[in-house]
Protein backbone atom coordinates (compact mmCIF):
# COMPACT_ATOMS: atom_id res chain seq x y z
CA UNK A 1 0.00 0.00 0.00
CA UNK A 2 2.96 2.57 1.11
CA UNK A 3 6.52 1.20 0.50
CA UNK A 4 9.11 3.65 0.86
CA UNK A 5 12.81 2.61 -0.62
CA UNK A 6 15.52 4.18 -0.14
CA UNK A 7 13.94 7.44 -0.03
CA UNK A 8 15.77 11.36 -0.11
CA UNK A 9 14.51 14.27 0.25
CA UNK A 10 16.30 17.52 0.35
CA UNK A 11 14.79 20.99 1.29
CA UNK A 12 17.61 22.93 -0.80
CA UNK A 13 20.87 21.74 0.77
CA UNK A 14 18.86 20.88 3.39
CA UNK A 15 18.76 16.76 3.83
CA UNK A 16 15.36 16.25 5.51
CA UNK A 17 14.92 12.68 4.24
CA UNK A 18 17.93 9.98 4.75
CA UNK A 19 17.53 6.71 3.23
CA UNK A 20 13.96 5.83 4.21
CA UNK A 21 12.57 2.71 4.20
CA UNK A 22 9.10 2.26 5.24
CA UNK A 23 6.61 -0.38 4.44
CA UNK A 24 2.74 0.06 5.34
CA UNK A 25 0.25 -2.92 4.60
CA UNK A 26 -3.42 -1.89 4.09
CA UNK A 27 -5.49 -1.89 6.81
CA UNK A 28 -2.19 -1.17 9.73
CA UNK A 29 -1.93 1.57 11.69
CA UNK A 30 1.23 2.96 12.07
CA UNK A 31 2.44 5.80 14.72
CA UNK A 32 4.93 7.79 13.53
CA UNK A 33 6.81 10.00 16.86
CA UNK A 34 9.89 11.66 17.11
CA UNK A 35 11.15 15.22 18.27
CA UNK A 36 10.82 18.28 16.51
CA UNK A 37 12.42 19.14 13.58
CA UNK A 38 12.77 15.35 12.99
CA UNK A 39 11.17 14.78 9.73
CA UNK A 40 7.96 13.49 10.59
CA UNK A 41 5.60 16.20 8.56
CA UNK A 42 7.93 16.19 5.74
CA UNK A 43 7.93 12.19 5.51
CA UNK A 44 4.40 12.48 5.85
CA UNK A 45 3.77 14.83 3.54
CA UNK A 46 5.70 13.03 0.66
CA UNK A 47 3.19 10.50 0.55
CA UNK A 48 0.21 12.46 -0.86
CA UNK A 49 2.75 14.58 -3.25
CA UNK A 50 3.00 17.84 -0.77
CA UNK A 51 6.34 17.14 -0.74
CA UNK A 52 8.71 16.20 -3.60
CA UNK A 53 11.33 13.90 -2.57
CA UNK A 54 15.11 13.50 -4.86
CA UNK A 55 15.65 10.10 -4.79
CA UNK A 56 14.45 6.51 -4.25
CA UNK A 57 10.95 4.99 -4.60
CA UNK A 58 7.80 5.90 -2.77
CA UNK A 59 5.14 3.79 -4.20
CA UNK A 60 1.15 4.58 -3.08
CA UNK A 61 -1.51 2.03 -3.90
CA UNK A 62 0.73 0.60 -6.55
CA UNK A 63 1.81 3.93 -8.22
CA UNK A 64 5.49 5.27 -7.48
CA UNK A 65 5.66 8.73 -6.77
CA UNK A 66 8.87 9.55 -8.64
CA UNK A 67 7.69 8.51 -11.96
CA UNK A 68 6.85 12.01 -14.14
CA UNK A 69 3.99 9.77 -15.21
CA UNK A 70 2.03 9.02 -12.00
CA UNK A 71 -1.11 11.37 -11.74
CA UNK A 72 -0.72 12.88 -8.40
CA UNK A 73 -4.39 13.64 -8.44
CA UNK A 74 -5.28 9.68 -8.72
CA UNK A 75 -3.44 9.55 -5.89
CA UNK A 76 -4.71 11.70 -4.04
CA UNK A 77 -8.67 10.46 -4.31
CA UNK A 78 -7.08 7.55 -2.14
CA UNK A 79 -5.39 9.19 0.17
CA UNK A 80 -6.66 11.42 2.89
CA UNK A 81 -4.83 13.79 4.79
CA UNK A 82 -6.04 15.82 8.67
CA UNK A 83 -3.88 18.62 9.59
CA UNK A 84 -3.45 19.86 13.09
CA UNK A 85 -5.32 22.90 12.29
CA UNK A 86 -8.11 21.37 10.53
CA UNK A 87 -7.85 23.34 7.07
CA UNK A 88 -11.43 23.58 6.83
CA UNK A 89 -12.83 25.94 4.30
CA UNK A 90 -14.76 29.19 6.78
CA UNK A 91 -16.92 30.76 4.27
CA UNK A 92 -18.54 27.23 3.81
CA UNK A 93 -21.03 25.06 6.18
CA UNK A 94 -19.95 22.15 7.76
CA UNK A 95 -22.17 19.80 5.31
CA UNK A 96 -20.49 21.98 2.26
CA UNK A 97 -17.20 21.26 3.15
CA UNK A 98 -17.80 17.61 3.62
CA UNK A 99 -19.44 17.51 0.17
CA UNK A 100 -17.23 19.67 -1.94
CA UNK A 101 -14.73 17.48 -2.74
CA UNK A 102 -16.30 14.39 -3.80
CA UNK A 103 -18.10 17.21 -6.09
CA UNK A 104 -15.51 18.30 -7.88
CA UNK A 105 -13.47 15.09 -7.59
CA UNK A 106 -15.70 12.28 -7.91
CA UNK A 107 -18.50 13.80 -9.93
CA UNK A 108 -20.46 12.34 -6.82
CA UNK A 109 -24.29 12.57 -7.82
CA UNK A 110 -25.44 15.41 -5.02
CA UNK A 111 -28.04 12.76 -3.46
CA UNK A 112 -25.58 10.34 -3.17
CA UNK A 113 -22.92 13.02 -1.66
CA UNK A 114 -25.67 14.22 0.39
CA UNK A 115 -26.42 10.94 2.11
CA UNK A 116 -22.17 9.97 2.12
CA UNK A 117 -21.67 13.93 4.17
CA UNK A 118 -24.86 13.05 6.67
CA UNK A 119 -23.44 9.32 7.13
CA UNK A 120 -20.07 10.27 7.79
CA UNK A 121 -21.08 13.43 10.14
CA UNK A 122 -23.11 10.75 11.86
CA UNK A 123 -19.76 8.56 12.13
CA UNK A 124 -17.81 11.49 14.39
CA UNK A 125 -20.86 12.18 16.26
CA UNK A 126 -21.95 15.63 14.35
CA UNK A 127 -24.97 15.54 12.73
CA UNK A 128 -26.63 18.29 14.28
CA UNK A 129 -24.27 20.46 12.76
CA UNK A 130 -24.56 20.06 9.32
CA UNK A 131 -25.63 23.44 9.33
CA UNK A 132 -23.07 25.56 10.99
CA UNK A 133 -19.77 26.83 9.49
CA UNK A 134 -16.70 26.68 11.33
CA UNK A 135 -16.10 29.25 13.17
CA UNK A 136 -19.31 28.22 15.05
CA UNK A 137 -17.64 24.87 16.28
CA UNK A 138 -15.19 24.16 19.22
CA UNK A 139 -11.63 23.16 17.94
CA UNK A 140 -12.41 19.17 18.68
CA UNK A 141 -15.68 19.86 16.55
CA UNK A 142 -13.64 21.38 13.63
CA UNK A 143 -11.41 18.42 13.78
CA UNK A 144 -14.06 15.31 13.62
CA UNK A 145 -15.13 17.40 10.96
CA UNK A 146 -11.73 17.91 8.64
CA UNK A 147 -12.07 13.51 9.47
CA UNK A 148 -15.48 13.08 8.49
CA UNK A 149 -14.37 15.21 5.00
CA UNK A 150 -11.74 13.08 4.74
CA UNK A 151 -13.74 9.91 5.08
CA UNK A 152 -16.60 10.92 2.69
CA UNK A 153 -13.74 10.60 -0.06
CA UNK A 154 -13.62 7.00 0.83
CA UNK A 155 -10.20 6.97 0.55
CA UNK A 156 -7.91 3.98 1.31
CA UNK A 157 -5.58 5.71 3.11
CA UNK A 158 -5.41 8.23 6.12
CA UNK A 159 -2.81 10.76 7.10
CA UNK A 160 -2.69 12.12 10.08
CA UNK A 161 -0.47 15.53 11.14
CA UNK A 162 -0.49 15.52 14.90
CA UNK A 163 -4.62 16.16 14.99
CA UNK A 164 -5.04 16.24 18.52
CA UNK A 165 -1.89 18.96 19.32
CA UNK A 166 -3.65 22.12 18.99
CA UNK A 167 -6.86 21.14 20.70
CA UNK A 168 -7.61 21.57 24.19
CA UNK A 169 -7.36 18.44 26.36
CA UNK A 170 -10.64 17.73 27.10
CA UNK A 171 -11.30 18.19 23.41
CA UNK A 172 -8.46 15.15 22.60
CA UNK A 173 -10.71 12.38 23.87
CA UNK A 174 -13.35 13.02 21.25
CA UNK A 175 -11.53 13.06 18.60
CA UNK A 176 -9.18 10.31 19.35
CA UNK A 177 -12.43 7.95 20.05
CA UNK A 178 -13.26 8.89 16.32
CA UNK A 179 -9.82 7.74 15.15
CA UNK A 180 -9.56 5.19 16.90
CA UNK A 181 -13.05 3.48 15.54
CA UNK A 182 -11.54 4.07 11.93
CA UNK A 183 -8.26 2.13 13.10
CA UNK A 184 -10.12 -0.46 14.52
CA UNK A 185 -13.73 -1.53 12.52
CA UNK A 186 -12.21 -0.79 8.88
CA UNK A 187 -9.77 -1.97 6.09
CA UNK A 188 -8.62 1.97 6.24
CA UNK A 189 -4.43 2.06 6.15
CA UNK A 190 -3.28 4.68 8.98
CA UNK A 191 -0.06 7.18 9.48
CA UNK A 192 -0.50 8.72 12.55
CA UNK A 193 2.42 11.62 14.07
CA UNK A 194 1.07 11.78 17.13
CA UNK A 195 2.38 11.82 20.61
CA UNK A 196 -0.51 10.32 22.56
CA UNK A 197 0.85 6.87 23.44
CA UNK A 198 -2.45 5.98 24.51
CA UNK A 199 -3.76 6.35 21.01
CA UNK A 200 -0.68 4.27 19.85
CA UNK A 201 -0.95 1.74 22.29
CA UNK A 202 -4.33 0.93 21.73
CA UNK A 203 -4.47 0.52 18.13
CA UNK A 204 -1.14 0.72 16.63
CA UNK A 205 0.15 -2.20 15.00
CA UNK A 206 3.56 -0.49 14.86
CA UNK A 207 5.73 2.37 16.04
CA UNK A 208 7.90 4.29 14.10
CA UNK A 209 10.51 6.44 15.74
CA UNK A 210 12.60 9.09 13.19
CA UNK A 211 15.54 11.92 14.29
CA UNK A 212 17.38 14.22 12.00
CA UNK A 213 15.46 12.94 8.90
CA UNK A 214 16.17 9.33 10.02
CA UNK A 215 14.09 5.88 10.91
CA UNK A 216 15.74 4.61 14.06
CA UNK A 217 13.49 2.01 15.17
CA UNK A 218 10.20 0.38 13.33
CA UNK A 219 8.86 -1.62 15.79
CA UNK A 220 5.62 -3.91 16.37
CA UNK A 221 3.42 -2.31 18.78
CA UNK A 222 4.06 -4.89 21.96
CA UNK A 223 8.32 -4.59 21.47
CA UNK A 224 7.97 -0.63 21.60
CA UNK A 225 6.17 -0.63 24.93
CA UNK A 226 6.84 -3.57 26.81
CA UNK A 227 10.15 -4.76 25.26
CA UNK A 228 12.02 -1.72 25.05
CA UNK A 229 13.11 0.11 21.59
CA UNK A 230 16.51 -1.13 20.65
CA UNK A 231 17.76 2.42 20.18
CA UNK A 232 19.19 4.56 23.13
CA UNK A 233 17.31 7.47 21.39
CA UNK A 234 13.60 5.82 21.12
CA UNK A 235 14.31 4.95 24.67
CA UNK A 236 15.44 8.42 26.12
CA UNK A 237 12.29 9.84 23.74
CA UNK A 238 9.83 7.29 24.86
CA UNK A 239 10.68 7.82 28.77
CA UNK A 240 10.06 11.37 27.92
CA UNK A 241 6.63 11.14 26.56
CA UNK A 242 4.82 8.26 28.69
P1 LIG B 1 7.41 19.07 14.46
O1 LIG B 1 7.31 17.99 15.51
O2 LIG B 1 7.90 20.34 15.05
O3 LIG B 1 6.17 19.23 13.65
P2 LIG B 1 8.60 17.53 12.29
O4 LIG B 1 9.21 16.29 12.79
O5 LIG B 1 7.26 17.46 11.67
O6 LIG B 1 8.61 18.61 13.47
P3 LIG B 1 9.39 18.72 9.77
O7 LIG B 1 8.36 19.79 9.76
O8 LIG B 1 9.21 17.58 8.84
O9 LIG B 1 9.63 18.16 11.25
O10 LIG B 1 10.79 19.39 9.47
C1 LIG B 1 11.98 18.64 9.35
C2 LIG B 1 13.12 19.59 9.06
O11 LIG B 1 12.95 20.15 7.77
C3 LIG B 1 13.21 20.76 10.03
O12 LIG B 1 14.59 21.01 10.28
C4 LIG B 1 12.60 21.89 9.28
O13 LIG B 1 13.16 23.12 9.66
C5 LIG B 1 12.93 21.55 7.84
N1 LIG B 1 11.87 22.04 6.92
C6 LIG B 1 10.56 21.72 6.97
N2 LIG B 1 9.89 22.31 5.96
C7 LIG B 1 10.79 23.04 5.27
C8 LIG B 1 10.72 23.86 4.11
N3 LIG B 1 9.58 24.07 3.46
N4 LIG B 1 11.88 24.44 3.69
C9 LIG B 1 13.04 24.22 4.34
N5 LIG B 1 13.17 23.45 5.42
C10 LIG B 1 12.08 22.85 5.88
MG1 LIG C 1 5.43 18.31 12.09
Amino acid sequence: MIEFHHVEKYYGNFHALTDINLTIAAGETVVLIGPSGSGKSTLIRTINGLESIQQGQLIVNGQDLAEKRTDINRIRKNVGMVFQHFNLYANKTVLENIMLAPRLVLHRDETDNHKTAMAMLDRVGLVDQAGKRPAQLSGGQKQRIAIARSLAMHPKCLLFDEPTSALDPEMIDDVLTVMKGIARDSSMTMLVVTHEMGFAREVANRVVFMTDGKILEDDPKETFFDGQPTNERARQFLSKIL
